[in-house]
């Protein structure tokens, strides 16, 4: 694998932490419990849209864009990361969100990830629900470069092969924290949405030549079109790295039994998931990724999927500046 290659801007507070998580593990009396904490990459309260864009960006910068343009939900950490990063290295950003629940409360709209994509000094547009999202993208870039401004479109979430390969190098990162600590892991589970995650943790486990399978617990899409669309992804990424065909089909596993509703809409098991989290072990997870996808761990630890003896790793993707988003969703939910 090239990775090494690529320009890549270093902003990461990494390696990012992996811990037991002791008290979870003794509540659920299944296997060990892990949680490797990419909510603390360090960029504007981390998550993983960060190792992404240390790739995109640093892309952006050599064809010398002075302008991000970006997309995503209303609450979209994605949006937020890409806003603190565009501040940081003094570009401009832009993005355009998509109400993709309809939710009119005003934390949705206006709290959490909104109010810091304004912080962060963004020009912020919205746009209706099941907008062509990369066209308004290609709208606004061409009005901008019209202006003179020089633009980078930076997909949502930042899924291309490029911002894959902040994942390769996070599944790295990880074997080599499981190797010193003496620790084999049975299964790496994480919420999955773009699929740039997915794609490049597949990805980079090959590389690591780890066998440690990578469990998505899906947030949107039903389960053939998100493995779908991870392999894809996958196997865009492996040709960038000049290693094609390495990853089967088989090692691309999604789970899209979580998700509720859809989209952004809470469920019980993420409102119970993101309670038993913050009471058993101090850790704030997200109501729409991270939240649903331990709601989904939870489940399947429950219904036998996991033998004692086992260690699972949770990829703890960040995103907790959402819950300021959800609080009319807790408000009365909350045990005592
Ligand atoms: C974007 C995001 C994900 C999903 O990652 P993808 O690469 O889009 O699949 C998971 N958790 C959080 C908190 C996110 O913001």
């Amino acid at each position: 694998m090239k990775l090494a290659k690529f320009p890549r801007i270093r902003i990461t507070h990494g390696p990012t932490p992996l811990e037991p998580m002791h008290r979870l593990s003794a509540a659920l009396g299944g296997p060990q419990l892990w949680i490797k904490r990419d909510d603390c990459t360090g960029l504007a309260t981390g998550g993983n849209k960060t190792r992404k864009l240390e790739y995109l960006v640093a892309d952006a910068v050599q064809h010398g864009a002075d302008t991000l343009i970006t997309q995503g939900a209303t609450q979209s950490n994605h949006a937020r990361q890409t806003a603190a990063i565009a501040a940081k290295m003094g570009m401009e950003c832009h993005i355009i969100l998509e109400d993709r629940t309809g939710y009119r409360f005003a934390d949705y709209q206006h709290s959490g990830n909104v109010f810091l994509d304004h912080l962060y000094g963004a020009h912020v547009s919205e746009v209706p629900g099941n907008t062509a999202m990369d066209k308004a993208m290609e709208d606004l870039a061409a009005q901008l470069r019209a202006k003179g401004r020089k633009t980078y479109i930076i997909p949502g979430g930042g899924s291309n092969a490029l911002g894959a390969l902040g994942y390769v190098t996070c599944a790295l990162e990880l074997a080599d924290q499981a190797m010193n600590m003496g620790l084999h892991i049975d299964e790496l589970v994480h919420a999955t949405g773009s699929a740039g995650t997915q794609a490049g943790l597949v990805v980079g486990m090959e590389g690591a030549r780890t066998q440690i399978p990578v469990l998505g617990i899906g947030v949107r899409a039903p389960r053939q079109p998100q493995e779908d669309k991870v392999f894809m992804l996958a196997q865009q990424t492996e040709e960038l790295l000049g290693v094609p065909g390495s990853v089967a089909r088989d090692k691309v596993v999604a789970n899209c039994d979580y998700i509720g509703e859809g989209y952004g809409i809470p469920t019980p098991g993420m409102m119970e998931a993101v309670t038993m989290l913050a009471r058993l072990e101090g850790i704030l997870l997200d109501p729409v990724y991270s939240g649903k996808g331990m709601a989904g761990l939870i489940d399947l630890i429950r219904t036998g999927h996991y033998r004692k003896g086992q260690n699972i790793v949770f990829l703890h993707t960040g995103g907790a500046v959402g819950l300021y988003g959800y609080m009319h969703a807790f408000e009365g939910h909350m045990a005592p």
